[in-house]
């Protein structure tokens, strides 16, 4: 390799730069899904690795949902490491915004756009790390994949989904980094980077009740929409009984390892016992949006969300319906989570399952986590990284079915509480900092592990 090259790669003020111009590339392709025209973001990536030797190929269901998918070949000695990323984008609501939210205006530090954190930022950050590597010429132990997928706003049939279904063999990886983490949290100021280990599963439900027809002049006790409401009125947001998993104990515990000794008694109090831990929760001396969250992660959780019943207003429906979104939790098959359920809603109502997908849990002691902790450590001495379980799920339900163990990580920096929220809402957007620290320990992670001088 030239001295030049390994200039370029240690010039991050340069490779800052350029992921700048890449985000803002993507951000200004319309991928809103549905419909998706994902074959934009794909097309205009295949022709980025194309101009820098590395060759790709775009892969889908059909013309426009194309998924991209290149690979950086090591010299076998270890499995390959994926990295995936989505690149359809949520709706939005244009009038909401201050900046387009296609324009990827830069203002006050921040790039905005649908996409800036879900999850254009790291399609960018990971094409980067890809051309890095390659302009470096450094030696892989591991091939490094890239997937920058399509479809996974709808849950990735036509992108993650359908390669997993039909072209394994481009992705099949034995650890993979994707969204769902690695960006930094304060809570009491201290400051954490939360790394996805483990993800819920969905396990939809409808509920049925039956009732006797009637004219609604003449009311009765068998109607069913009476039924169904009185069930549903016992959906509480912790209806289910608390369940601990390793992910859950080890982020409490490594939170209340930085936190004064109030504050982390309080939080081995939430990990004392299952019965008495979201009493413990409520207690806590910490944000109401984190403590929401740590009741999700501790139960699979059931929320009604649709309601059918009824066509004509005198008539009182024979039937009516309720469909749930349920989540499950890592160990926890979609039939143990109904007889879960069938304890609340009793006997009379029917049940039906819709469309389950698996929960997963990967291994917190692994050299990839191992990798993640140090590198994070070099780049923000005051941090602590911690295991967490996203209460969503991403494209990692796919990939997972190939037997990869995948980590939820996008670095970035603390951007301050409610930056978050952008997400999915108005005025996405990503500062600039972030971006330019995040490109880095992205790289360093995967050059690390991949090149075997860790791992
Ligand atoms: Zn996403």
């Amino acid at each position: 390799m030239s001295q030049s090259m390994n200039e370029h790669i240690t010039n991050w003020q340069a490779v800052g730069q350029e992921t700048i111009t890449r985000v803002r590339d993507l951000l200004r392709l319309d991928t809103r899904n549905p419909p998706g025209n994902e074959i934009r973001a794909a097309e205009y990536l295949r022709a980025l690795f194309e101009t820098e030797g590395i060759p790709g190929e775009i892969v889908g269901p059909s013309r426009d949902r194309g998924t991209f998918i290149s690979r950086l070949k090591g010299d076998g000695s270890a499995p390959p490491l994926l990295l995936m990323s989505h690149t359809d984008v949520v709706a939005v609501e244009p009038e909401k915004w201050t900046h387009d939210p296609f324009s990827g205006d830069i203002a006050d530090g921040y790039i905005y756009g649908r996409g800036a954190l879900d999850m254009k930022q790291m399609v960018a950050m990971e094409a980067m790390t890809m051309l890095l590597l390659k302009r470096a010429g450094v030696k892989l132990k591991r091939d490094v994949i890239y997937m920058a997928a399509a479809d996974e706003e709808c849950g990735g049939h036509e992108g993650a989904g359908w390669v997993v279904e039909h072209r394994p063999e481009l992705i099949q990886a034995e650890y993979a980094l994707n969204e769902g983490g690695g960006s930094g949290l304060e809570i009491n100021g201290r400051r954490y980077y939360p790394v996805r280990t483990a993800e819920r599963g969905t396990v939809r439900f409808r509920i049925r009740t039956h009732g006797r027809p009637g004219h609604g002049s003449v009311p009765h006790h068998e109607n069913a929409i009476l039924k169904l409401a009185a069930i549903l009125a016992k959906f509480t947001p912790n209806l289910l009984p608390a369940h601990f998993t390793t992910t859950l104990r080890e982020y409490i515990t490594g939170i209340a390892a930085t936190q004064p000794p109030d504050v982390a008694l309080a939080l081995h109090a939430v990990l004392a016992d299952e019965g008495t831990a979201d009493e413990a929760i409520d207690r806590l001396p910490i944000d109401g949006s984190l403590k929401q969250r740590m009741h999700a992660m501790l139960r699979n959780t059931v929320t009604p969300t649709v309601l059918k019943a009824g066509s004509q207003i005198n008539v009182i429906p024979s039937e009516a319906e309720a469909l749930i979104d349920g989540r499950n939790l890592p160990g926890w098959t979609p039939q143990m989570v109904l007889e879960e359920l069938r304890t609340v809603v009793g006997s009379e109502a029917d049940i039906a399952f819709l469309d389950p997908s698996t929960p997963l849990e990967a291994d917190l002691q692994s050299p990839l986590f191992s990798t993640i902790k140090d590198v994070l450590k070099e780049h923000d001495s005051e941090a602590t990284p911690i295991p967490f379980l996203l209460t969503g799920g991403t494209d990692a339900k796919h990939v997972t079915r190939l037997g990869t163990k995948v980590y939820g990580f996008v670095p970035g920096l603390y951007a301050g509480a409610g930056e978050g929220r952008r997400v999915h809402s108005h005025d996405e957007r990503i500062s600039v900092r972030s971006l330019q620290w995040g490109v880095r320990v992205l790289y360093e992670v995967v050059e690390r592990f991949a090149s075997g001088s860790s791992g």
